[in-house]
C-alpha cells in the first residue's frame, strides 16, 4: 500500500512514514488512500484483524490487541421502536474509542514514536492510555480537571502520565498542542488513523446484519471521531459496490453544546462552562473536523440532532431498564430516537451506537437518578 498523508486544506502531500501530525498551513491531515471492501478477504477470528484488507497497517499481523471487536448487535426497543444496539462500551476499555486507539498506537508503533500526547475528554484517554501500556509507549494526557473521576483514576492506572487542565476542552486541547512540540500529538479528534480505526464498527454492523445496510445509524458526536470513521467505511463500501445506497446518519448532540445544529442556524456556538456537561464526551464547541461531519450528514441526508438533559436521563433509564448500563453521552443518541418517534416507518432499521460504559460514569448517575 503506497499512501500519503494529504492536508485537506492546502492539499499538501507527505509520505506515510513521515512522523507528521500536522500540515505546515496548521490544518490536520486525512489518509489519501482508497481501500476496496471486498467481503471474501474478512476471514479468521472475529476481531479488528479481520479487516487488515482495509486498514492503514503495514504489518497487521504483527499489530498489538487485545483481541477486540465484534461487539454484539442487540436488539432493543425504545419509545416503542425497535433498535439494535451496537454495544460498543463493551470494548476494553468501556468505549468505542478502542477502535481508533488500536489503529493510530498500532501505527505508531509501526513509525517507530515513542512517546505521545493527546488531549480528551476521558474516554479516548483512557483507550490511548491503555494501548500504550500494551505497546510499550510513553502517553502524557491532558484532561479537564473537572472530568470523571473514574476515567481519571483509570488513565493513571493504565500507567499514562496525567495532566489536569483547569477549564474546558478547548483550554486542554491547546495545552496538549503546546507540550507537544517536537513529540507526536496523537490527537483522537485529528489523527486520520484513529478515523481508519473507528471504521471498524461499520464493517462489523454490516457483517452482522449479512451486509444489508440499515435504515437510520443515531450517533452521539463530539469531535466526531465515530460518525466520521463510519462515514469513511461507507464510502468504501459503496465505492466497492458493496452497498447501493447510504444508511442516514443522524448526528447527536446535547443542547448544551450543538456546534453542528448552530452551523445549520447560523449560530455562534457559545463557550462551555468550566464544570462538565451531563454528556460530557461530547462536550466539543469547535470540532475540528467539523466540515467534514456536516458533509457526512448532508451526503447520506442525514440529520443533526440536539437532546435535552431530561431526555437523555430518562433514554437511560430505559436503557438500564433492559439491562444495558450505558454513560449519559451514550444515552443522549438514545435520546434522539424519540425525537424520531412517528417519522420512523415500522420496516425501518435503526441502529444506535452505545459508545460508552455507564460504569465510568456511576458517580453522577447517582445523583441524578436520587434526583429524578
Ligand atoms: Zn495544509
Amino acid at each position: 500500500m503506497n499512501a500519503n498523508l494529504i492536508c485537506p486544506a492546502c492539499g499538501t502531500q507527505y509520505p506515510e512514514d513521515d512522523v507528521v501530525w500536522r500540515c505546515r498551513c496548521g490544518s490536520f491531515l486525512d489518509l489519501n488512500d482508497t481501500f476496496t471492501c471486498d467481503p471474501s478477504r474478512f476471514r479468521g477470528p472475529e476481531n479488528l484483524k479481520r479487516y487488515a484488507s482495509v486498514l492503514p497497517l503495514r504489518n497487521p499481523s504483527s499489530a498489538v490487541t487485545f483481541g477486540e471487536g465484534f461487539t454484539p448487535l442487540h436488539p432493543m426497543v425504545f419509545y416503542g421502536i425497535q433498535v439494535m444496539a451496537k454495544m460498543d462500551f463493551l470494548l476494553t476499555t468501556g468505549s468505542f474509542k478502542d477502535r481508533g486507539a488500536f489503529l493510530m498506537i498500532n501505527k505508531c508503533r509501526e513509525l517507530g514514536i515513542r512517546s505521545i500526547v493527546e488531549d480528551s475528554s476521558g474516554n479516548s484517554a483512557c483507550a490511548i492510555a491503555a494501548y500504550c501500556a500494551l505497546a510499550g509507549i510513553r502517553a502524557q494526557i491532558f484532561m479537564p480537571a473537572g472530568n470523571s473521576s473514574a476515567k481519571t483514576v483509570q488513565v493513571r492506572t493504565y500507567g499514562a502520565t496525567l495532566h489536569k487542565i483547569p477549564g474546558n476542552r478547548s483550554d486542554c486541547a491547546r495545552a496538549a498542542e503546546e507540550a507537544a512540540g517536537e513529540s507526536y500529538y496523537a490527537a483522537h479528534t485529528r489523527n486520520p488513523y484513529f478515523l481508519h480505526g473507528t471504521k471498524t464498527v461499520i464493517y462489523e454492523i454490516m457483517e452482522q446484519s449479512r451486509w444489508e445496510a440499515p435504515d437510520y445509524i443515531f450517533v452521539p458526536v463530539g469531535s466526531g471521531s465515530q460518525i466520521l470513521g463510519i462515514w469513511l467505511g461507507l464510502q468504501e463500501m459503496k465505492r466497492s459496490g458493496v452497498i447501493g445506497r447510504y444508511p442516514r446518519l443522524v448526528a447527536v448532540q446535547s443542547e448544551h453544546c450543538c456546534p453542528l445544529k448552530n452551523n445549520r442556524e447560523g449560530k455562534q456556538t457559545p463557550e462551555l462552562p468550566a464544570s462538565p456537561l451531563l454528556a460530557e464526551g461530547i462536550a466539543i464547541r469547535i470540532p475540528p473536523r467539523m466540515d467534514q461531519i456536516l458533509e457526512a450528514v448532508a451526503q447520506t441526508d442525514g440529520d443533526v440532532v440536539a437532546v435535552s438533559d431530561l431526555d437523555i436521563v430518562e433514554a437511560l433509564q430505559a436503557s438500564a431498564l433492559q439491562g444495558v448500563y450505558i454513560e449519559p453521552t451514550s444515552a443522549a443518541a438514545v435520546a434522539a430516537i424519540k425525537q424520531y418517534n412517528g417519522r420512523l416507518k415500522q420496516s425501518d432499521r435503526v441502529v444506535v451506537s452505545l459508545t460508552g460504559h455507564g460504569l465510568k460514569a456511576s458517580a453522577r448517575m447517582e445523583t441524578l437518578i436520587n434526583t429524578a
